[in-house]
């Protein structure tokens, strides 16, 4: 691929370990949420991102927005919907982002590649070149091409707490008491509990 790739989104690569249209269309959500809540070198847990997908594009809002699962600052909504919601706890701001890119999965060409696959032809090369190109097409894109943004009103969900931990009586580990489970008086951890 011919781009000259900002070292911002080299990283993001490195750190997701290939360019996809997924990390694509996620780098540039990142962008312009940092860009619409003036974050754009932003402080540790100044952002809160909450997240309605867990597809390749949340590799790219980790890295880009510094919102990440340890720090509590990533919140993941299994809703299946390409849906971002980022909080500026410093200032207050929000914004809704909602990413509707049609042109990769709906390019016929894409679907062409699935049929042949299918029929167990070897077409990874095709595919990944088509992949490339898709995701060259969406760093170059107008960002309207690709996703419609609102601000909001609504708080960020509330901060990571401390909880207690408590002992499981089967296994004998550590687990946060808020996500205990009952057996005959004992309290246990949900994967024991689900061994049965
Ligand atoms: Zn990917
Ligand atoms: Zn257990």
């Amino acid at each position: 691929m011919s781009h000259q790739f900002d070292d911002d989104l080299r990283e993001t690569i490195q750190f997701h370990g290939h360019l996809c249209p997924g990390l694509a269309l996620g780098y540039r959500v990142a962008k312009a949420a940092l860009r619409e809540l003036d974050a754009e070198r932003p402080g540790d847990e100044e952002l809160v991102a909450v997240v309605e997908n867990d597809s390749c594009a949340v590799d790219a809002i980790q890295f880009i927005t510094g919102c990440t699962f340890g720090k509590g600052n990533l919140v993941f909504r299994d809703y299946g919907k390409h849906v971002y919601t980022f909080h500026n706890r410093r200032t207050g701001a929000a914004v809704r982002i909602s990413e509707d890119y049609q042109g990769f999965r709906n390019d016929p060409r894409y679907r062409e590649l699935r049929k042949r696959m299918d029929t167990g032809e070897n077409v990874s090369r095709e595919m990944q070149a088509f992949k490339m190109e898709k995701a060259s097409a969406i760093l170059s894109a107008e960002e309207a091409e690709l996703m419609r943004i609102t601000a909001v009103t609504a708080p960020p969900p509330s901060e990571a707490r401390i909880r207690q931990s408590v002992l499981c009586s089967i296994c004998g580990e550590r687990f946060m008491e808020t996500r205990g489970r009952e057996l005959q008086g004992r309290i246990i951890c949900i994967p024991c509990s689900e061994k049965g």
